[in-house]
Parts: structure tokens; sequence; C-alpha cells
């Protein structure tokens, strides 16, 4: 990757107790567990890993991520595995809390159903680490077994929530606000992908229409200072990705300098960084701070302020908790 940071600076990210509240357990594909079960994927080494690498379409996007992980995420047992390889690098780099999703398509290949994935999830991530599940929902999955389990998983116990997946460009049709509102009535917590392919006009669409507060990327809001508004106003908080934002070319984000994080965080939207699938862009939760503080001029404080949002948002309470805000704050009061 091209973010290394001097000793310095990766012992202080190192010390921040961190989240990570936009994460894909398909996307971030163990290299270890590729090599076992389909090791023709890495030779040659895959093309997306160079630092140049841009993807051409979301949609050719798209097909490597199937094509790489279709062999290795093929039943509960490899999510296990696989969870306890993610989340344990997480965990080495002092992540204290992950949102993570599992792709709601997969149920239409591994014939087991939706709380037996998740549950799969959650026993393979380490000790000490606070994990959710949420099930991905794509704009064009309503049909066979995995409209099945759209309509039952409000009844899932283990599910954290819904997040809606895929091509944005897609129609939303009637089903999405119906599930995101009776899953919402059960109690679940919902976020959705917006404002990443589509403007700003589509965030502003998706908070009506689903009733979310959160929101995974909505960089493109900064084309509306309306929108910005709205999110300052409703707090309403992205999960941004820096380096998936570059790697995939996001519109208006030619490099991670014209990253329009700067300009979000400096109108006071509420934003946490996060690696979204860091197999198809080689990068780690740690290299978006460096990212940030390179070559968006963030400084050390504003990074623990980042740190901090994304505990201000994480669902959990309790002490630990408590205790890592106070890390941040002591950690943030030593640097004036
Ligand atoms: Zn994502």
């Amino acid at each position: 990757m091209p973010y290394q940071a001097d000793s310095d600076l990766r012992e202080f990210v190192q010390s921040l107790p961190k989240t990570e509240t936009h994460l894909h357990m398909e996307g971030s594909l163990p290299v270890e567990m590729l090599r076992r079960f389909d090791p023709s994927k890495l030779s040659p080494p895959p093309p997306f890993w160079a630092d140049d690498y841009r993807y051409e379409t979301f949609y050719s996007f798209m097909d490597m991520y199937r094509e790489y992980s279709k062999n290795v995420f093929t039943s509960a047992e490899r999510y296990h595995e696989a969870t306890a390889i993610i989340l344990g690098n997480c965990q080495k780099q002092n992540v204290r809390y992950v949102e993570t999703s599992f792709h709601a398509g997969i149920l239409e290949f591994i014939k087991e159903d939706g709380p037996t994935v998740i549950r799969a999830i959650m026993e393979g991530a380490p000790k000490g680490m606070e994990v959710r599940v949420f099930m991905g929902i794509s704009h064009d999955a309503y049909y066979g077994v995995v409209k099945e389990a759209i309509d039952d998983c409000h009844n899932w116990e283990e599910l954290t929530g819904v997040d809606l997946h895929g091509p944005e460009d897609l129609p939303v049709e009637a089903w999405v606000p119906e599930t995101w509102a009776r899953t919402r009535a059960a109690g679940k917590f919902n976020k959705a992908h917006a404002g990443e392919f589509m403007g700003a006009d589509f965030v502003n669409r998706m908070l009506d229409e689903l009733k979310i507060t959160r929101i995974e990327h909505g960089v493109r809001s900064v084309e509306n200072p309306a929108v910005v508004d709205r999110l300052v106003r409703e707090k309403i908080t992205l999960d941004v990705c820096p380096i998936s934002n570059v790697k995939l070319a996001v519109e208006g984000i030619p490099s991670m300098s014209a990253h329009p994080i700067r300009h979000l965080y400096d109108k006071g939207v509420s934003v946490t960084i996060n690696s979204d699938d860091p197999f198809f862009f080689g990068n780690t939760l740690s290299e978006e701070y460096y990212a940030l503080y390179q070559d968006v001029k963030f400084s050390k404080a504003e990074l623990v302020r980042i740190a901090r949002n994304g505990f201000n948002i994480a669902l959990w309470n309790g002490g630990e908790k408590d205790a890592c805000q106070a890390q941040l704050d002591s950690i943030e009061s030593n640097l004036i």
C-alpha cells in the first residue's frame, strides 16, 4: 500500500482505540483461505493490489468480488474461520468495536440460513471485541430463498439490522422501504449505502424513504450544501472509506488529497473511517488513518475525534466503551 507511516505516526494510530463500522465479510476475504481453497487466484497476484489500480466501474468491481470470494465463502463454517482471521487482524490494530455485514445473496448458494451464518460470525470473533452483524441486501436481491430471508429477518434475534448494498443506480423497489420499516419496528438498527456512485439527491432520498441515521459512504453529499446541512442538523453519521473511494474512482475523488471527508468534517458532519473491503483495496484500517494524516491534512487531534465518533455511534453500552472514550480523551489532552 502507498500509506507507509513513520514510527511516530504508526505508534500514535496504534494507540487509538478504534471502531470499524463499515466492513464487508466477503470483501475482507483472508488471503490464507484463498491460498487454501482457490490458490490459482493468487498467481499472478490480484491486479487490484497495485497502488495505482483503479476499478473501471462499480460493476467490474462486483465481478471481481464474486470471482475471488465464491470458492471461499461456501458455508457457515467458512464464515466462522474467516471471521477469526479478519477480526483478529482488526484486534491487532486496536479495534474494539466492529459492525460487519454478510451478503444476503450467499444464502442462495450455501444452503444454510441467515441466523446460522450470523452465529458463525459472532462465535468466530476474538474475545474482548464487540461485534454486530448486519445483512447486506442488494437493490435487486428480492428473489427465491433470499426473498424468504429478507421477509423473515425481522424475527432473527442474532441480526443487528439490514444494510442496502450493491449498485446504487438500480431501482429501489417498494419492498426495500417496507423491509426497512418492518425491521425497524422489530428493534433493528438499519443503514444504507448511498452517495458513493449516486449523488447527494440519493442520500436525501434514502434518509427520507428508509428513515435511517447512518449512511455507508455518503461522500457525494458534498455536491449539495443543503444535504450537508441536513446531515449535521439530523446528526446523521457517514461511515466513510477513503482508500476504497480512491480505488473505485468515485466521482469527485481523483486522489486522496481531494477527498471530501475534509470538507464534511469541517462542516460538522459526524464521520467515521473504515476499510470497507480490505482484500479488494489492499488496505488496512490503520492505513486509512495514515492517509488522512498524510494526504488530507488531518491533525492528530482530529484523528482522535474521528476515532471518538465511532464510539459515539456504536450500538454498544457498557463500561468498556466508556473506557475507550476515556482513553481517547486522555490521548487528546496529551497532544495539547
Ligand atoms: Zn461498503
